[in-house]
């Protein structure tokens, strides 16, 4: 039994051994199975460290591109406010400069008219004593040299009105007329102006007005006037040899309103195309050195383009360097529905389908001269030399009369008329030629026509060779505006106060011319004096005096009880202003000077029927 309770022990022991052992394995394993779990957890944080790593090492790059894209934005942001800075700089430098320049401007505009002043001033002395001289009898040669005088001093005074009319334009000041005006008249009376310079250049001097274009027109006729010889001007000055031509067409309406297309063309030294543009600004010239050889402002065009927006138009020019130049603009206007407007005032209707023979070596004036008898329903037969024209006669054609320039090619300029009348002795021969060449013409049966043609000189000529009728009575001769007459007419007592020696003498003088014996003296309060002692009907009273100027003097007038006279301001500034001051200072009248003697005379036979009448203006 102990054996068996021996070996029931050993059992016993053997199970508790194995279970022990069984105990121990299990949890070997148990820890060999955590021990792997640790490992791979532990790598999978390692590889997730990694990755962690990585990732913050990509946004830290990142960053680092952040950090430097936000420096260059704050570069250029620091950069845009600087601009910002510098434009805000510039524009108040601009606001300043544009107050500036506008202050110049004032002051210009009182400097321009208060020089202007200043030289119309001696131009009274000047162009009134010239118009004195003119009325004296004078040989031809001392008319000529008279005439020469009064012609520069016109110009200059033109100059001076340039330069005032250009200011007032500038501030705005500048209105333009509405009233019935001939356009053909204003035309012609513009190149008539320009015979003589054209002639001494030998250019031929054209206009031609399409026939679709109404001839009486409402507008500012003055304006039109200034514009066309502000370029016609300049075409002649810079052209030596060709032609001319003033053209007007129609453009079309606009609103009920004539557009009027001018072309002023020249064949001329012409302008180079980079300088067209700014030829329009004030003072500007292509070269400095034309103005030493031709004078000029550099305001002609400035004022034109001004006048020309007025009248609601455009103006631009054309050029083509060595060729010549065409000065283009159109103004809107009105056609003047009270005149007639008939096309052609030249009744020749009995002369119709009569032949002439028209020579002449510039095509364009040709064509205009063709074109003018087409309308007229006589047949033109032109020639460009005079071997052609002597064709046309050697070969039997009939012709009612002949019309031929001077310098035609293949003649002896001024002989070619006889020429032809030595073909046909009874042909009239009608010669158009400058007033320089009129006085060289050895052939004195022919007729002459002067350049520049006007139409209605035309017509009359034809008409009276063509219908062989009388010629046209004899132009009245021109009457003397001064006459001992007129104080007769109008018996007035006249006082003239104006401190200006000069000044004195030529209104004094041009006063006796007219019958009067007047009193003069040298200021206000000398006015005031004689006016206490003695009564006058006129006080011609310069408004610039010492001590007592001629506002002054009138205000203390008006408030005087002394017998109240006319007063007649003389006064050398142009604006309208000084003359409201003058009215409203109590003066009747107001005359600019230079004095013109047919304003004066007008003035004087006013003032007198406003006496007469009781009439008091102001
Ligand atoms: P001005 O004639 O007083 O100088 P403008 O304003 O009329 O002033 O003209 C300005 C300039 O334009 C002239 O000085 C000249 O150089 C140029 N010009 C004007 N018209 C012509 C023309 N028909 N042909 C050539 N040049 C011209």
């Amino acid at each position: 039994t102990w054996w068996f309770r021996l070996s029931a022990l050993g059992f016993i022991l053997l199970a508790i051994y194995s279970l022990y052992r069984y105990r121990v394995y299990t949890m070997q394993a148990q820890q060999k199975k955590l021990q792997k779990q640790v490992r791979e957890q532990t790598a999978e944080v390692v590889k997730q460290a990694e990755e962690l790593q990585s990732q913050s090492e990509e946004l830290q790059a990142l960053n680092e591109e952040l950090q430097a894209q936000s420096e260059e934005l704050q570069s250029q942001s620091d950069y845009l406010q600087e601009l910002n800075n510098e434009l805000s700089d510039q524009k108040e430098q601009e606001l300043q400069a544009r107050k500036e320049a506008e202050k110049a401007n004032r002051a210009k505009s009182v400097f321009l008219a208060t020089m202007s002043h200043e030289i119309r001033t001696p131009m009274n002395g000047v162009l009134g004593m010239t118009s004195l001289l003119c009325e004296t009898p004078l040989n031809a040669e001392q008319r000529e040299y008279a005439d020469i005088i009064r012609v520069s001093g016109e110009n200059l005074l033109n100059v001076i009105n340039d330069i005032l009319d250009f200011s007032k334009i500038e501030s705005g000041q500048m209105e333009l007329e509405y009233k019935p005006f001939d356009l053909r008249h204003c035309i012609e009376d513009v190149l008539d102006l320009f015979s003589e310079a054209s002639a001494k250049k030998q250019l031929n001097l054209l206009y031609r007005i399409a026939p679709a274009v109404p001839e009486k027109l409402v507008g500012d006729q003055l304006r039109i006037r200034q514009i066309l010889l502000n370029l016609v001007n300049n075409a002649i000055k810079f052209t030596s040899k060709g032609e001319i031509l003033v053209e007007v067409n129609r453009l079309g309406d606009v609103n009920g309103k004539l557009n009027l297309g001018f072309k002023i063309q020249d064949t001329g030294i012409g302008i180079p195309q980079e300088k067209l543009k700014r030829l329009f600004k004030a003072f500007s010239q292509v070269d400095a050195s034309t103005t030493r050889e031709y004078g000029g402002t550099g305001l002609g065009l400035a004022i034109c383009e001004r006048l020309v927006e007025l009248m609601d138009g455009d103006i631009s020019i054309e050029s083509e360097h060595g060729r010549g130049t065409s000065v283009i603009f159109n103004i809107q206007s009105i056609a003047d529905e009270a005149a007639p407007q008939a096309k052609s005032t030249c009744n020749i209707n009995k002369a119709a389908g009569k032949r002439v023979l028209l020579v002449e070596e510039n095509t364009k004036a040709l064509q205009i001269l063709e074109e003018q008898l087409i309308q007229w329903n006589l047949i033109p037969v032109s020639a460009t030399t005079a071997q052609e024209a002597l064709k046309h006669l050697a070969d039997g054609e009939k012709f009612g009369m002949a019309i031929t320039g001077t310098n035609i090619p293949g003649a002896d300029t001024l002989e070619f008329s006889k020429s032809i009348r030595n073909i046909d002795k009874k042909l009239p021969v009608i010669l158009m030629c400058s007033v320089l060449e009129k006085n060289k013409i050895t052939d004195t049966d022919a007729k002459i026509l002067l350049k520049p043609i006007k139409e209605h000189q035309l017509c009359t000529i034809i008409k009276t060779e063509l219908l062989q009728n009388e010629p046209e009575a004899a132009e009245k001769v021109s009457v003397s505006l001064l006459s001992e007459e007129f104080a007769k007419k109008f018996p007035m007592s006249i006082l003239i106060a104006e401190d200006n020696l000069i000044n004195q003498k030529l209104i004094t003088k041009v006063v006796n011319k007219l019958g009067y014996t007047p009193l003069v003296v040298n200021n206000g309060n000398q006015v005031i004096d004689t006016l206490n002692r003695e009564n006058f009907d006129i006080i011609l009273m310069d408004v610039q005096m010492p001590e007592l100027d001629g506002l002054e003097t009138t205000r203390a007038i008006r408030k005087s009880n002394v017998k109240q006279p006319y007063i007649i301001a003389m006064t050398a500034s142009a604006m309208a202003e000084d003359k409201a001051a003058a009215i409203e200072a109590g003066m009747n009248h107001f005359i600019s000077k230079p004095i013109s003697i047919q304003e004066l005379v007008q003035v004087l036979e006013r003032s007198y029927i406003e006496k007469e009448v009781g009439y008091t203006a102001g």
